[in-house]
């Protein structure tokens, strides 16, 4: 079944997602050639516990399978579910993050890909790509819309430039559980799928790769890599479904400045946390597709 979120769930549910852009923020920062993954896992289990919350992903259980860790940390062609290892970052890598907490009950729950100091071009038009159509899927994901609609966005914006769009692993919603329904594909067709209804919160997160769209399980029963083993990136935000535009309750802003200071720009990247209840991120091309986005009745 679906829930619908109170005021309350929602306030609730962005303070989960504010943690999990804290620990995301510090990956930000600490991220860079020689780091190990799995120092990067303790640092943001320990940020999670010091919180009162716990990894919302150590111990998840599929089948007999347990993850062990906190993170996701997911490499290259890794393309999402990466066990954090003693595999030390190298320049040039491209690695997402996936992090997910219990705060008082309630689930956050989203992901960033990071560039491991400098990133060929096509690594850099594949983030910047993937990232562009999680912003695309969130823009219709409008109460009246359809869950086929936010699929269809992701899915055009990424085929249209020649990527490959991950189909065996989906979006979900998300409150008390780390995974509620509906599902949320990133392909689909128009006006196809359950309805998206006001005060519905959902993860939209797109995974996309380089190459073909085909992926392989590793016998570690998560890892989950590209077939042709070209890079793969993975983007997440946190949405609450609402009339005319949705509700982004994650945030990339912290993220984004930690990695400006680490470049040595100007760490005055403004976007959504300096408007937190509403959709009007400063990443490229967002507010002006968003103005686009038609207000659908129901
Ligand atoms: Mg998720
Ligand atoms: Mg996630």
């Amino acid at each position: 079944m679906i829930h619908i979120k109170t005021d309350h769930d929602v306030t609730m549910l962005r303070r989960s997602a504010g943690l999990v852009g804290d620990v995301l923020a510090e990956m930000g920062r600490r991220i860079a050639p020689g780091v190990r993954t799995i120092d990067l896992d303790r640092v943001g289990e320990e940020m999670i516990r010091d919180a009162g919350a716990r990894p919302a992903f150590k111990g998840y259980r599929v089948g007999t399978e347990v993850f062990p860790a906190s993170l996701c940390i997911s490499v290259n062609d890794v393309v999402v579910h990466g066990i954090p290892t003693d595999y030390a970052l190298q320049e040039g890598d491209v690695v997402s993050v996936d992090c997910g907490v219990e705060l008082n009950g309630y689930f956050g729950d989203f992901a960033y890909t990071f560039p491991v100091g400098e990133i060929s071009a096509e690594n850099e038009a594949l983030l910047q790509a993937t990232k562009q159509s999680l912003y695309e899927g969130i823009n219709r994901a409008v109460a009246g819309s359809r869950v086929g609609d936010v699929g269809y966005a992701v899915q055009q914006y990424c085929e249209a430039r020649g990527y490959g769009v991950v189909r065996d692993l989906v979006g979900h919603g998300i409150g008390r559980s780390l995974h509620e329904e509906p599902q949320v594909p990133n392909v689909g067709r128009r006006g196809q799928g359950k309805r998206l209804k006001e005060g519905m919160s959902i993860c939209i997160e797109p995974m996309i790769n380089r190459g073909t769209a085909q992926v392989t399980v590793d016998a570690d029963g998560w890892t989950v890599r590209s077939a042709d083993g070209l890079p793969s990136a993975h983007y997440e935000h946190t949405v609450v479904v609402r009339r005319g535009q949705a509700e982004v309750l994650s945030s990339y802003t912290a993220i984004e400045s930690a990695l400006a200071v680490a470049r040595g720009e100007s760490s005055s990247v403004k976007s959504e946390a300096d408007q937190p209840s509403s959709a009007t991120g400063a990443d490229s091309g967002f507010n002006r597709f968003s103005k686009l986005t038609a207000v659908m009745p129901g």
